[in-house]
């Protein structure tokens, strides 16, 4: 019976995931998808690898509350059953998910118990959108099918090794041994990139290269020899880019003044500030930079121009950390597939010799840099639930072996 896998990346309000048979090369794709809206109205669409649409499904009329009622473990539930009876003869041996934070003790993928959870669950404060809910995927995942492995990526992993200088806080020193200090995000996304810019262009990967992952949530990273040795985001996923709904970097005098002088409580603060800032409270429209687009309001122009100028700020500043540049690669939504955004952070940059190709550009093309520029800049699609399914192999393989011997 072939053996498979399952990735999960639980958000808060989206759970996006991959279904792997696993190989002895490692990890085929063969499903895929997104379950969407969770918390207001639930779609769910699920897509082979060839493109053929599996199930699309939305949770509207004759639901609790429209859909709205239904929380992340019910619509998991019924990810998880549509998965097992997809399969048919191949079983699900292992279930990997994105945890976004392993505090300063967890950087390499682990598999789970309980205690883990336990202690997984004293990060939540750190990483308040996102952290509970990876939680309760794999709190779901072990009460439905508790002798599946499970397996902990940590998006903090990745920037581990970052020079002390990059880590540090400057409060007063007993809060770092409290676990203050700067951690980074989207680690699954910039180890997978830095694996693919590898392949792609091997001498580029061994250079100084920032990747900006710019999608609802949008960090930078500095990437020396592949390795990461800066990022924008810090002791939380608050910190750096301005984002869809999260103010990135900010005067730590403007949160004192919220509290002190608005009378806003420090629950309400850190609301306002991952929920109702970034684009969403720039604009007073959108978080999301396609509808922005799409206004003729000035407040969404506004608002794409300090998004575009923020980018290109926080990479001077990694430039600074690299002592130079030689690649630029974006990746995940907006660096995907916005070339107009990529343009603006790009025209901001020309002082370092940076020549775009704008014909490239308009195609979302793999290099989008002109011959003559002096940093190459690619587009590279993330994918994170790959890296995670190919950590959950490396990690479940043992005891698929055992397993194999004891047959
Ligand atoms: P998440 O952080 O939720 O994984 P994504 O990486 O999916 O986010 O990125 C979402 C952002 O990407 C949104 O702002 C969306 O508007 C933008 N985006 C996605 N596709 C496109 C596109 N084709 N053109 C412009 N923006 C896009």
């Amino acid at each position: 019976m072939t053996r498979s896998i399952i990735s999960l990346n639980s958000g808060s309000s989206s759970i996006k995931f991959g279904l792997y048979h696993l190989e002895e090369q490692g990890p085929v794709h063969v499903a895929g998808g997104k379950l969407e809206g969770i918390g207001t109205a639930p779609r769910i669409r699920i897509h082979s690898d060839t493109g053929e649409i599996l199930l699309e499904k939305s949770w509207g009329e004759g639901t609790k509350d429209g859909g709205a009622g239904l929380t992340h473990e019910p619509l998991l539930s019924e990810l998880y059953d549509w998965a097992h009876d997809h399969l048919q003869d191949h079983a699900i041996v292992a279930v990997g998910h994105r945890v976004v934070h392993g505090g300063g003790r967890y950087w390499a993928p682990r598999l789970i118990d309980e205690a883990l959870v336990a202690e997984l669950d004293t990060f939540s404060p750190l990483a308040p959108l996102h952290q509970p809910h990876n939680l309760a995927a794999i709190r779901e995942i072990a009460r439905k099918a508790p002798h599946l492995v499970q397996v902990a990526c940590f998006d903090t992993g990745f920037h581990h090794a970052m020079p002390g200088v990059a880590t540090r806080l400057p409060l007063p020193r007993a809060y770092a041994a409290r676990g203050m200090r700067r951690y980074g995000f989207h680690g699954l996304s910039y180890e997978y990139v830095s694996a693919r810019l590898a392949t792609l262009d091997p001498a580029l990967a061994q250079g100084r290269v920032i990747v900006a992952h710019l999608g609802n949530g949008a960090s930078l990273c500095a990437m020396r020899g592949g390795a990461s040795v800066d990022t924008t985001m810090g002791f939380t996923a608050l910190d750096g880019l301005i984002m869809g709904t999260r103010t990135g970097m900010l005067d730590p005098g403007a949160v004192i003044h919220l509290q002190l002088q608005e009378g806003l409580s420090a629950h309400e603060v850190e609301s306002m500030l991952y929920r109702r800032s970034g684009l969403l409270g720039l604009s007073e429209l959108s978080s999301d930079m396609r509808s922005l687009h799409a206004s003729d309001d000035p407040r969404a122009a506004e608002a794409i121009e300090s998004f575009v100028w923020t980018a290109a700020r926080q990479m001077g500043a990694l430039m600074v950390s690299l002592e130079g540049l030689d690649g630029l690669v974006f990746t995940a939504g907006i660096g995907e597939n916005d070339p107009v955004i990529r343009a603006a952070i790009c025209a901001r940059l020309a002082w370092t010799g940076l020549v775009l190709d704008e014909a490239a550009n308009a195609a979302n093309a793999p290099v989008i840099s002109s011959p003559e520029s002096r940093v190459i800049v690619r587009v590279i699609p993330t994918d994170e639930e790959r890296q995670i399914a190919l950590h959950t192999f490396s990690l479940t393989q043992p005891f698929m072996d055992a397993a194999k011997g004891d047959s």
